[in-house]
């Protein structure tokens, strides 16, 4: 067990403050029942940087974040630096963050709650539980972009690229996820039109026989689409490009009841990682206790199970989110004719759960008996 957590908060934009101070309380309150030292530092990063620093992304957040074991973000995204060039967007700030780090790996995890059928315009999908694996460092987000002049008028242009090793790190990546799930993978991709995906698919297929035990498809990014839509169950994991596994996990979270609810982790080769809420920064949301924190709370419980390898403080956040969930609703999932409740107050409900759940699952924080059995 690690003797002291050093995490860097990046609150960043809109609805960021307020959702990752619901997940700052929980990672407090699991740090206390194992009474390890937390030190938590905050930096800027996206707009509330351009503010004060002039720059999406300083190089003093760089360095807080080099020198922390994960890193929790809220979000970043600011109307007001809407006509700003990209590189001074708050988005940038992020995009920069993740290539510093080396974070070429984005999961995002999709599961339905069966408390929340009764949610969303796709509510009745029925039980499903799905991981998409999505490449981070690479293809349309990072390739070469700009404007051109073409016979007097102007081209705008962004190029999609991907190189056999980063497809293949990644697709390695997404067989081991799927080794230890139901071994089903299904590589999305757009093999008919473009030759990244016919590349995409030619590594995917290679790395098939060294994973034996793994079921692969591959599908059309139109097709996969829809299939998400229609049958959400038929998927285990899903690899696909940065662009794509941009809008698929994003469709993904729709399904489960809300954006709101929806957490990723961003990983690399090292153990560090940033861990943030799916969804942007909401701004028509911010600072009315409106927003729902289960994403970033879901995203805290990513980083014990990634960063720290503490797979039952992962299961117990998770499963106080579920506690919370039967009990209370923020807005974005709240029914008709109920009184929602605010973001400060389902972080509390969540803490609350946790408090009571840790004991009876990790009976000795000390030893640290664990026994996964015990919160199936
Ligand atoms: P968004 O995710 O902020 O919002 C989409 C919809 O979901 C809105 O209706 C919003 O109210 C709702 N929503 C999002 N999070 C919610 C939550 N926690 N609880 C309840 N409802 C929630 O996407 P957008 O409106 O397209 O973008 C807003 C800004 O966020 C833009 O500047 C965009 O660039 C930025 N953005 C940032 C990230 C990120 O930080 N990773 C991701 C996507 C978008």
């Amino acid at each position: 067990m690690e003797k002291q957590w050093k995490i860097c908060v990046l609150p960043g934009d809109g609805i960021g403050p307020e959702i990752t101070r619901q997940a700052v309380k929980v990672v407090t309150a699991v740090a206390e029942y194992f009474k390890i030292p937390l030190e938590i530092e905050e930096a800027l990063i996206g707009g509330a940087a351009l503010e004060k620093e002039g720059m999406p992304l300083p190089m003093s957040t760089v360095n807080r974040c080099r020198a922390a074991d994960a890193i929790l973000l809220g979000a970043v995204g600011d109307p007001r630096w809407d006509n700003q060039p990209l590189s001074m967007r708050p988005e940038s700030g992020l995009s920069s963050l993740r290539a510093k780090m080396g974070l070429y790996i984005n999961l995002r995890p999709a599961v339905s709650y069966p408390m929340l059928e009764d949610v969303g315009p796709l509510a009745q999908g029925g039980d499903f539980d799905l991981l998409v694996v999505r490449e981070l460092s690479g293809g349309l987000y990072f390739g070469e972009k700009g404007i051109r002049q073409e016979d007097g008028v102007r081209c705008a242009y962004d190029v999609e690229s991907y190189s056999e090793k980063e497809i293949e790190r990644i697709a390695r990546f997404a067989f081991q996820a799927a080794e230890k799930r139901r071994k089903e993978l299904v590589s999305v991709d757009k093999a008919s039109m473009m030759q990244t995906s016919c590349l995409w698919r030619e590594v995917v297929e290679r790395l098939a026989p060294q994973f034996p035990e793994v079921s692969l498809r591959h599908m059309y990014i139109d097709h996969a689409a829809m299939e998400l839509i229609r049958n959400p169950r038929q998927f285990d994991v899903i690899l696909t490009s940065n662009l794509f596994g941009d809008f698929l996990s994003e469709e993904a979270a729709a399904l489960t009841g809300s954006l709101g609810l929806a957490p990723s982790a961003s990983l690399g080769y090292a153990a560090s990682g940033i861990y943030e809420a799916v969804h942007g920064s909401a701004p028509a949301l911010a600072g009315k206790d409106r927003a729902n924190p289960v994403g970033a709370i879901l995203s805290a419980a990513m980083m014990f199970r990634h960063t720290y390898s503490m797979e039952m403080a992962c299961k117990a956040v998770q499963w106080a989110v579920m506690e919370t969930l039967k009990r209370c609703r923020t807005a974005d999932i709240a029914l008709p004719q109920t009184e929602p409740v605010g973001t400060e107050e389902m972080g509390d409900i969540v803490v609350q759960q946790l408090r009571e759940i840790l004991p009876s699952v990790i009976p000795d924080p000390v030893f640290g008996a664990e026994t996964l059995e015990e919160i199936q």
